[in-house]
């Protein structure tokens, strides 16, 4: 069993979501897109936990800020994907999209997305049913195309929308009531979409994430992930 801990990074200025995940059962821990390192050093902290890892979505900086720092100050190995190594900073192991790495016990697959970024993979947990998604896809939303083509954020969509409905998932920032409105106007009469975003605010009011939402919920209220084909989505962009 993995833990999750979602920790607010950069509050009200970027509010990226980095995660301080524990294996239950070996109380292995790692930090996934340390966007600084205050928050997470003051989770890790309170939880008494040391990381063994960090584990990177993608490279940009509001994910990997935290990397040197937290590699010093914990002795944990930088990982991610293999074919972004030059741009990762501290990055100790790479690993290969199609492979898996463990966590403890906790088994991650690690499946390539390149659109966002080229080489953005995602972490996917298949016997927790649980997949960071760093910044590909978010609630009612996804991210931008940095280093990559419509054509392979099709793709990138379609890979998370083939993995099981009751997965759930933990994006990179917390932006959705960012989103609410375009939703609002792209689905009007959703009644799936007014419960997500009344779900939403009452979590946001209690100082929660909207994460973790499931899959099927997401898909059933996303506009990007409802395009049924590429000229849908190359519309919404
Ligand atoms: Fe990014
Ligand atoms: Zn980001």
């Amino acid at each position: 069993m993995l833990k999750v801990y979602p920790i607010l990074c950069r509050a009200g200025i970027m509010n990226n979501y980095a995660y301080l995940i524990i294996d239950e059962k070996t109380q292995t821990s790692a930090v996934v897109d340390p966007s600084e390192t205050l928050p997470i050093i003051q989770k890790c902290e309170e939880l008494k936990t040391t990381p063994c890892y960090i584990l990177n979505t993608h490279h940009h900086f509001d994910h990997t800020d935290g990397n040197l720092v937290l590699k010093q100050k914990y002795h944990c190995q930088v990982v991610g994907n293999i074919h972004d190594s030059n741009r990762i900073p501290g990055l100790d192991i790479g690993v290969e999209p199609g492979s898996t790495f463990n966590i403890g016990e906790s088994t991650a697959e690690i499946i390539d997305v390149s659109a966002h970024t080229q080489g953005h993979i995602l972490w996917y947990f298949p016997q927790d049913k649980i997949v960071f998604t760093g910044d590909t896809l978010f609630n009612l939303c996804i991210g931008g195309l940095f280093e990559g083509t419509v054509e392979e954020m099709y793709s990138a969509l379609e890979k998370i929308k083939s993995l099981p409905d009751d997965t759930e998932f933990y994006p990179g920032h917390e932006y959705t009531m960012h989103f609410a409105k375009e939703a609002q106007y792209l689905l009007p009469n959703s009644n799936k979409l007014e419960q997500y975003i009344q779900r939403a605010q009452q979590r946001l009011s209690q100082g929660l994430p909207v994460a973790p939402v499931t899959l099927k919920f997401e898909k059933e209220c996303n506009p990007y992930l409802l395009a049924k084909n590429l000229t849908e989505l190359k519309h919404l962009l």
